[in-house]
């Protein structure tokens, strides 16, 4: 792999990378933009997938939530 690191929200923007959200209840799949995240103290410093997610259809929150690698999985696996 390459030598990009992303070790929290910051570095995300910094490589014009979306953050892959994916929830298991209702199966959406969203790609968020860093850009927002990065003006928030509280979530500037953290990694994508230690904020604190609410799917935005069914409100879902917390082990519902897949985020990053394991959401782009799921959304691969939805397309034929
Ligand atoms: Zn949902």
């Amino acid at each position: 792999m390459g030598s990009k690191r992303f070790d929290d929200v910051r570095d995300f923007h910094r490589h014009g990378e979306r953050i892959a959200v994916f929830c298991l209840r209702c199966r959406r799949y969203a790609e968020v933009d860093a850009g927002p995240l990065i003006l928030r103290p509280a979530t500037i410093n953290r990694h994508p997938s230690a904020l604190p997610w609410r799917c935005s259809r069914c409100r879902a929150t917390g082990k519902d939530i897949l985020v990053g690698y394991d959401a782009r999985m799921q959304s691969h696996r939805a397309v034929p």
